[in-house]
């Protein structure tokens, strides 16, 4: 039997139900450990970008183990709030949105990352250089898994682009603005260790040309994980050797110790987490065999959004000597697969089916579609679990809706 802890997934499914997410709190912790080690010599502070998983008893265990928040609403701000944050240890960091939106976060006291030349200059106007801020360059770079989680290339939405430092310089000095970070994210799942440095170093041109007086520099996130066996992964450790050495050259040429940041979404929750369905129905069709599940893509989006792949357990016999070859599917009314062509042990009507690495953008992507509840949440932290959240219920389902008289 597969299990969480000292939890077998058939105790769990018993006592929460299922559809459920369950995460394991202490591989959370294992991971910001290996962050930490990774850049040991450097002035590192770890930012968590809440939006890969942001139920406030995760963010309460990031800030137990030292972790800050990177936001990207205001809305996940109140949250990191909520769970203890200090404003100054939030930073914000949006994408487009209204300016309203940025006074509300100024006003909550939370450190600013600008994206726009636009929004600089209007900040300029407002605040000028009354806030410390951070600017979020696009250095261009064409990394990330896909096209589609892809962010620091030319075309791509995100930041400020490299080439328009001198207009960047020219809003600066026009309004006093204090820089004191340089920020980049170059999307997620960039698989060749060696952009990050490219990026950073990039960034620490532009330090060197333009800002003088830099507190920080953040270099984002996009480490991969193993979604599967033997993937191509971020050797953090071989990566963190390298950002190490130029960081540390970077400080002594611009002569002060600033801090390194990071701010990994995935990287810090994607493995510790497992969404658990049960098998509905076993279904042997002509050339092929399905399980269909009591979960779908209103659960987990990521492989048909991003054609993730998401490794798959049959946890209540995930050692069984005979196997079959099946598509694990969703119960949602359109094409709505978790997995092709999976070999795994004999799957019989409610068996618990175990999804791997959905820790990251699986609930906090999850949606009510076909009117569907979004699952219960589950964190085994020290031997011990805990429900963090509710499975919804009609009445989630119809708090929003107004009622004519038709
Ligand atoms: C989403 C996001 C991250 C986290 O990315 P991961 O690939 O999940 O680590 C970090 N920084 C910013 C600005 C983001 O938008």
């Amino acid at each position: 039997m597969f299990s969480i802890q000292n939890y077998t997934v058939e105790s769990l499914a018993n006592q929460f139900g299922t559809p459920l997410y369950v995460y394991d709190g202490n591989k959370i912790e294992e991971q910001i450990g290996k962050m930490r080690k990774a850049y040991e010599g450097t002035n590192l502070k770890l930012k968590y970008a809440c939006k890969a998983l942001t139920n406030i008893n995760i963010m309460k265990l990031m800030r137990k183990n030292g972790v800050d928040i990177d936001v990207v609403s205001t809305q996940e701000a109140h949250l990191a709030i909520l769970a203890g944050y200090e404003p100054h240890q939030i930073q914000y960091t949006p994408s487009g949105v209204a300016f309203s939106e940025v006074q509300e976060a100024v006003a909550l006291g939370l450190r600013m990352n600008l994206d726009s030349l636009p929004l600089l200059e209007k900040f300029g106007q407002i605040y000028g250089s009354s806030l410390p801020i951070c600017l979020r360059i696009n250095p261009h770079i064409m990394e990330g898994g896909t096209i589609k989680i892809s962010t620091g290339h030319k075309d791509s939405k995100f930041g400020i682009s490299i080439e328009q430092a001198d207009e960047i310089y020219e809003v600066v000095k026009k309004y006093g603005l204090r820089v004191v970070g340089l920020h980049q994210h170059t999307g997620s799942d960039f698989k060749n260790a060696h952009v990050i440095i490219e990026a950073a170093e990039k960034l620490f041109e532009l330090a060197y040309k333009y800002f003088p007086n830099l507190e920080f520099i953040d270099l984002g996130s996009g480490f991969k994980v193993a979604y599967k066996e033997d993937d191509h992964i971020t050797d953090m450790e071989k990566l963190g050797k390298g950002v190490v050495k130029v960081f540390n050259e970077f400080c002594e040429k611009y002569g002060k110790e600033v801090e390194l940041w990071f701010e990994p979404g995935k990287f810090l929750v994607s493995e510790c987490g497992y969404l658990l369905a049960r098998a509905n129905v076993v279904k042997h069709n002509p050339g092929r065999n399905f399980v269909g599940v009591d979960s779908g893509l209103n659960h987990l989006i990521r492989p048909m959004m991003y054609d993730a792949y998401h490794e798959i357990v049959n946890g209540s016999n995930p050692d069984g000597e005979e196997k079959e070859k099946y598509d694990i599917v969703g119960y949602i009314c359109e094409t709505d697969t978790f997995g092709k062509d999976r070999t795994i042990p004999v799957v019989n009507e409610g068996d618990i089916i175990v999804i791997k690495n959905a820790g990251a953008y699986g609930f906090s992507m999850a949606s009510n579609y076909n009117s569907r509840f979004r699952p219960a949440e589950a964190l085994v932290y020290n031997g011990e679990v805990h429900l963090i959240r509710k499975r919804e219920t009609m009445e989630d389902i119809l708090k929003n809706q107004v009622m004519l008289e038709l």
